[in-house]
C-alpha cells in the first residue's frame, strides 16, 4: 500500500517555538533562516515524503498552525 502524508504549516502564523521540531520522531520539521510576517524564523518541513503521518507536531502547535493531511 503506497501512502503519502502531507503535513502543511502556516508559516505566516507559526512564532518560531520549536516545539513541533522536538516532537517529530523522524525529525523533519526545521527551522527557516527566512523571518515570517511576524518577525520570527518559523518551522517548515525539510521532506515530508518520511512523513509517518502521526500528527505529533499538529498537536504539540500551541498556535494550532499545523495540519496534516493524510492519505491511506
Ligand atoms: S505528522 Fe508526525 S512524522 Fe509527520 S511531520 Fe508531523 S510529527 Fe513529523
Ligand atoms: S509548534 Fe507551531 S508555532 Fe511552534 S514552531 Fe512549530 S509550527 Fe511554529
Amino acid at each position: 500500500m503506497n501512502k503519502k502524508n502531507n503535513p502543511v504549516i502556516n508559516t505566516d502564523k507559526c512564532k518560531g517555538c520549536e516545539l513541533c521540531v522536538s516532537e517529530c520522531p523522524v525529525e523533519i520539521i526545521a527551522i527557516s533562516d527566512e523571518i515570517n510576517i511576524m518577525g520570527y524564523h518559523p518551522a517548515y518541513i525539510t521532506d515530508s515524503t518520511k512523513c509517518t503521518g502521526c500528527i505529533k507536531c499538529a498537536i504539540s502547535c500551541p498556535d494550532a498552525v499545523i495540519t496534516v493531511y493524510r492519505e491511506e
